[in-house]
């Protein structure tokens, strides 16, 4: 598998990754998630930077 994943332990505290094949997916699909799981409508600047600092290339 190619691509990235985010680790949310380190941006929400969810026992979950985000993955996708580009980094922008990640970000969208942590968005999502944010909204569905947190009612976050939209996702605060602080999460964001937590989730950048995440995103690592998956194996
Ligand atoms: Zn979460």
């Amino acid at each position: 598998m190619t691509g990235y994943s985010a680790d949310l332990a380190q941006v929400c505290g969810c026992q979950w990754a985000a993955t996708g094949t580009t980094s922008d997916e990640v970000v969208a699909k942590t968005k999502a998630h944010a909204k569905e799981t947190h009612q976050m409508n939209e996702v605060p600047a602080a999460i964001v930077q937590k989730l950048q600092a995440a995103i690592r290339p998956a194996m």
